[in-house]
């Protein structure tokens, strides 16, 4: 993928996005433990049901102290209904090891920082690093991967670590410059997958990035 294709993507990606995001609370915050919470939540949980949750969550834990000082009991007990209950436990334990001897519970805003704390892995680190500081760092769930493999490299299997690997590299040559333009080109990518270009379905012909997508640059072939 040359550099102009990278920039006709994420231009495309992001105009779209500013008119046909849809306003969802964690996009309306910067705060690193609120953006953690929503990333955790959106783990194998529906955005419909995290809607539910999250509000109910925060105003119970406002932040992080909030968040160490509780039980395990009661942190169990706000998470419950929403399931794969480690999510909740690696989140307890990140929240008391921030906050631990002194610690002012701030979180580290490089995605490598983020890394080293309990429960974050790559797509997590790059999430808050992105959403919360605005940093220039790629994020790639399962969405994001199925996007760019479409879009980029079809042969590639998101499964196949080494493909996985791959993916990466593709999402870090196709970010923006700056970290701003990263923020709304990130959401985009998972808006994006969430809404047009989907596990079930890709729909190309609705698809704001199709001009620059070798999957769908093959729809439009085949439907001309
Ligand atoms: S053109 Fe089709 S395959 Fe490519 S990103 Fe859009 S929906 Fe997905």
């Amino acid at each position: 993928m040359d550099a102009s294709t990278a920039r006709d993507f994420s231009r495309r990606l992001r105009a779209w996005f500013r008119r046909h995001h849809r306003d969802l609370p964690w996009r309306r915050t910067r705060d690193p433990y609120r953006i953690l919470v929503s990333e955790l939540m959106l783990q194998q949980t529906q955005v419909s049901r995290v809607l539910e949750f999250y509000p109910r969550f925060l105003d119970r834990f406002p932040t992080v102290h909030h968040l160490a000082q509780a039980s395990p009991g009661h942190v169990r007990e706000a998470w419950e209904g929403l399931g794969y209950y480690a999510r909740a436990r690696n989140l307890h334990a990140l929240a008391r090891h921030v906050t631990r001897d002194g610690g002012d519970g701030s979180l580290p805003a490089h995605p490598d920082a983020l890394r080293a704390l309990p429960g974050i892995g790559a797509y997590t680190a790059g999430a808050v690093a992105s959403f919360a500081y605005e940093r220039r760092a790629a994020a790639v769930d399962t969405n994001v991967a199925r996007v760019l493999t479409r879009a980029f490299a079809p042969r590639l299997d998101p499964k196949r670590p080494r493909d996985l690997t791959r993916l990466w590299g593709i999402a870090e040559r196709v970010l923006p410059r700056t970290g701003t333009a990263t923020w709304v080109h990130n959401q985009a990518l998972m808006e994006l997958g969430a809404l047009v270009c989907t596990a079930r379905v890709a729909r190309c012909g609705a698809c704001p990035v199709r001009a620059a997508c070798k999957t769908g640059r093959t729809f439009r072939r085949n439907s001309e």
